[in-house]
């Protein structure tokens, strides 16, 4: 269902679209396939609520958002199964991604009240200078199937903190547990109009809508850096306020000072989370030549005890990929690898025995020998391919690391002070995690350099993209 102006909806033509499990190919729900026309009016009524949503004061709009964090808290497990059946990551992985995007909740809750205004000293003695933020209006969401509840939050949450209206568009492949979330926004009551809802098969007319519609005043996008550019151009056009979280191309950085197991623990944990389909996922795993042979025994150990299946069997570690373009990719980097002078030490490909044979899994895959002229040095993988590639200075690592031009995260492990600090300062990422596989909460900002964005979700920082300030002089 579509949900609009505070009603669940049929979409025009009753249009419905299929969801289908990951797992197994199995049937799940049949869901409204929203259309243009289903936009345009859940557009109207998002710029008809921001009236009496902005008038409200922070603390009343913070009281909402408090009560669609204790919501989402208490249902947590069913938010869980929902996207382990949708999307297919382990249950274990949906329970903490639930609790993620309930976090912005809470902290934007807290935020909505700290959107400090500022008395700026004058030149003239008879002038005051004020600075008043003011949210932008009506906000088009479109979110992605990786992470198919904290997306929604991270957004909708520091919008409505802000005073802004939106239309969440989500990912095709994950509308229930758009849906879900929703279900959630509705129980706490938020007022008809704030939030709005249009789950759709074809992401196109529903953006070209959220971009042309003069009523959406800022339009904020997680995907891919190819549909990324599409929607920035589109909103160029119209002056539009954008945020971009992108794709990235995250680099591993494993120094001489290192300990290499503790550090092929890290790499095992986090570049196999949600089978690697994450854009801070590492992409390049950067070993000092010392280490090379330990820190792959370590991460081969790891990576072979490793359990593939449906994320709802207990003890599961990898999931399926989300569907069957995703594992061609896998296929064809690994091919691509192999044909260059890499080596396969786990994994390798597709994985169909016990029964798996009708779900998208990759086995998790270690490769050796990687060097620049493989596909998987430069393309976004978006899957459990770990490849490692030697160095000997830190010169050399700096700069391979930031000959990319993604610009997402970037890991380092280092044993001493001063290299991880050198490392913190040089590595062009917008979020380093130094000898930490998890850089990112709801209290931090989150984002990208370079192709992988503009903008900062999360944090104080985050609540900003929806503002505009306004300066005020006064001649008293
Ligand atoms: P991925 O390749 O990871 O699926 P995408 O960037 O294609 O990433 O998808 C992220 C989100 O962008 C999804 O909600 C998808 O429906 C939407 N999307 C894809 N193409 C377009 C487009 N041309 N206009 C608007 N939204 C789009």
């Amino acid at each position: 269902m579509l949900y609009i102006n505070g009603e669940w909806l049929e979409a025009e033509g009753n249009q419905t679209f299929k969801v289908t499990n990951p797992a197994n190919g199995e049937f799940i729900a049949q869901v409204a396939n929203g259309q243009k026309g289903d936009v345009a009016k859940a557009i109207d009524a998002a710029n008809h609520a921001f009236k009496e949503w902005k008038a409200l004061t922070a603390y009343q709009r913070a009281q909402y958002l408090y009560r669609a964090y204790e919501l989402m808290i208490e249902k947590k497990e069913h938010l869980a199964r929902t996207m382990t059946e949708e999307q297919g990551k382990p249950l274990r992985a949906a329970r903490n991604e639930v609790q993620y995007g309930a976090d912005f909740l809470l902290w934007y809750a807290e935020e909505a009240k700290r959107i400090y205004g500022e008395i700026i000293p004058a030149p003239r003695k008879e002038q005051r200078f004020l600075v008043l933020y003011q949210p932008v209006g009506v906000v088009g969401a479109i979110t992605p199937w990786n992470y198919p509840i904290s997306m929604i939050t991270r957004k909708v949450a520091p919008a409505l903190a802000a005073g802004c209206t939106v239309v969440v568009k989500p990912a095709e492949q994950t509308p229930l547990c758009a849906i879900e979330v929703f279900k959630i926004f509705d129980k706490a009551g938020i007022p008809a109009g704030v939030v709005n809802l249009i789950p759709s098969k074809d992401p196109v007319p529903i953006g070209e809508e959220l971009i042309n519609n003069p009523n959406v005043k800022k339009i904020t996008f997680t995907g891919s850096t190819e549909v990324g550019k599409i929607l920035a151009q589109g909103a160029a056009k119209h002056m539009k306020r954008v945020s971009m979280e992108l794709g990235g191309h995250a680099p591993f950085i494993v120094c001489e000072d290192a300990d290499p197991v503790h550090a092929a623990k890290g790499a095992s944990l986090v570049k196999f989370l949600n089978s690697g389909q994450a854009c801070i996922s590492p992409n390049r795993i950067f070993v000092h030549k010392k280490h090379v042979e330990a820190f792959t025994n370590a991460l081969v150990e790891r990576v072979k005890k490793m359990k593939v299946g449906n994320g709802m069997k207990d003890g599961t570690n990898i999931g399926p990929l989300i569907d069957h373009k995703a594992l061609e990719k896998m296929q064809a980097q690994v091919d691509d690898a192999l044909s260059k002078g890499a080596l396969v030490a786990a994994g390798g490909g597709r994985v169909t025995e016990n029964g798996l044979d009708k779900g998208f899994f990759f086995a998790p895959t270690v490769l050796t020998h990687v060097n620049t002229e493989m596909r998987i040095y430069r393309e976004e993988t978006f899957g459990p391919i770990a490849p490692i590639i030697p160095f000997e200075t830190e010169e050399e690592v700096l700069e391979m690391a930031n000959d990319t031009h993604y610009g997402l995260a970037a890991y380092v492990y280092s044993n001493q002070l001063s290299t991880s600090m050198r490392m913190f300062e040089q590595l062009n990422f917008g979020i380093i995690g130094i000898n930490d596989i998890n850089p990112t909460a709801a209290a931090v900002p989150f984002g990208g350099m370079k192709e992988s964005g503009w903008g900062r979700e999360g944090g104080k920082e985050g609540i900003f993209e929806y503002l505009e300030a306004k300066a005020g002089g006064f001649s008293i």
